[in-house]
């Protein structure tokens, strides 16, 4: 950190303190050189992930405009801020998790419909008939059915931390002819 008076490199950090809840940190610090003090700020970027679309474009990750579409599928749903925020906790520490530095937006989708399904069956229908893009009524159909199986016994408690298994448990059921 260069002293803004004589451009030394030296100096040494007389003072540190919190700001706003420990997402930045103040400093001041002191030139080696000159004697004078300045003031730094530190703050935690973004996590600095890349998303890579579908048509290959590449963004940065953006978890307001997921917050947007997860408040979407769960309009009206019994679900409050405070679920939503831990939920892209979630889905953010999922996305680090897979230890890579870019990401495909589908991998992101399906992190979200991992966690979703645990929190709101219906919001979890939701998000998965825009981002599934559901063809027909069969599509939706599947994917309620899906949900049957294995369904949690959600009783209000926000704790659902039984990892539900991957998907690879579907009942072999052919199409109900209902004749
Ligand atoms: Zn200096």
């Amino acid at each position: 950190m260069r002293c803004p008076y004589c451009h030394s490199g030296d100096s040494r950090v007389v003072d540190s303190r919190e700001l706003s809840s420990g997402e930045s940190i103040r400093r001041r610090r002191e030139c080696g050189n000159c004697g004078r003090r300045f003031t730094t700020y530190e703050r935690v970027e973004g996590v600095g992930l890349i998303v890579v679309k579908k048509d290959g474009r590449r963004q940065e990750f953006d978890p307001a405009k997921l917050r947007q579409k997860l408040r979407v599928a769960l309009t009206k749903r019994p679900i409050g801020e405070a679920e939503i925020d831990a939920l892209l906790k979630r889905v953010e520490t999922d996305l680090l998790t897979l230890g890579a530095a870019e990401v495909p937006s589908s991998a992101i989708g399906e992190a979200v419909l991992r966690r979703l399904k645990a929190l709101d069956e219906v919001a979890y229908i939701r998000f998965a008939s825009v981002y599934r893009q559901f063809g027909d009524i069969d599509d939706l159909r599947r994917e309620v059915e899906g949900l049957r199986p294995e369904a949690v016994p959600t009783v209000g408690g926000s704790g659902a931390d039984g990892e539900s298994a991957p998907a690879g448990t579907n009942v072999e059921r052919g199409t109900d002819a209902d004749g």
